[in-house]
């Protein structure tokens, strides 16, 4: 136990007395830029990744998200395009000067994920994947801490702590909703978080509403919202047709709704 009466240390505010500022790029996550990171779900083609990418630059974004592996809850859905996902995501994001966000499923697959990636994502599946977070504290390159969907803010900040101690400073957490009772919504995204780890922890926090609602409509009115409680960024999921998209179609924009919400993300 540390003095300040929590658990973590290195990922407690204290232990900086600062917010923390990740740069990637020359991009800032973290201070006064609002950090945007968007793009499909998953990786599905040539066509549809460029698209994307192409969209997206024209907007101004600087972060392309994109899964090549994919954590489906069953195993009949699309798994994603895995190496050849990687080497499209590594191929537009050059095209189009886009950083890459992309999930790193598994240990075995960190090695592969490492050089097609700018940021490695940790889903939410696997915020308690110890070996995995001990393993990204060791490398180089940012990473993304999803909550875990059963997670605590201590236990999410402990998993944050595990990447801090290998040595990798920068972690930026990402909220994405957690399991509740409630199921009109896919997740109950908890926006109170957003300003409890700004008071507990110098970490950078995003918002996921995508994941963390499942619900189209619902994204805009959330990302103002995380904006209102102070989140450094936004993950946010679109997609060029996503009435046949091949994974989370439902809450996932159109270019068209996600270049609407961006004159009123900045008015904040
Ligand atoms: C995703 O970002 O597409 C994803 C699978 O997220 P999560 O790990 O939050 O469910
Ligand atoms: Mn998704």
């Amino acid at each position: 136990m540390s003095s300040n009466h929590h658990p973590y240390q290195l990922a407690g505010f204290e232990w900086k007395g600062k917010h923390s500022v990740i740069e990637v790029n020359g991009s800032k996550i973290g201070g006064q830029e609002l950090c945007i990171i968007a793009g499909p779900c998953a990786v599905e083609s040539e066509e549809q990744i460029n698209t994307i990418a192409s969209f997206l630059s024209k907007q101004g974004i600087k972060f392309l998200r994109g899964g090549a592996y994919k954590p489906r809850t069953s195993p009949y859905a699309f798994q994603g395009l895995k190496k050849e996902g990687l080497r499209l995501l590594k191929q537009v994001s050059e095209k189009h000067q886009l950083n890459i966000v992309t999930e790193v499923m598994d240990l075995s697959l960190l090695e592969e994920v490492y050089d097609y990636t700018d940021i490695l994502q940790v889903g939410a599946r696997n915020m308690k994947n110890y070996q995995l977070l001990k393993e990204l504290g060791k490398s180089k390159k940012p990473v993304l801490l999803k909550r875990g969907m059963d997670a605590t803010i201590e236990e999410w900040l402990l998993a944050a702590e595990y990447i801090l101690l290998g040595g990798n400073e920068d972690v930026i957490l990402c909220e994405r909703g957690i399991r509740t009772f409630d199921n009109s919504t896919r997740n109950t995204l908890d926006l109170a978080a957003v300003p409890q780890i700004k008071y507990f922890s110098h970490l950078p926090i995003i918002v996921d509403p995508s994941q963390g609602t499942g619900i189209r409509q619902l994204v805009e009115p959330m990302s103002l919202a995380a904006i209102a409680a102070g989140a450094d960024g936004l993950m946010i999921e679109i997609h060029n047709n996503p009435q046949n998209a091949l994974s989370d179609g439902p809450q996932s924009l159109y270019p068209e709704g996600f270049a609407d919400m961006i004159p009123k993300m900045k008015k904040f």
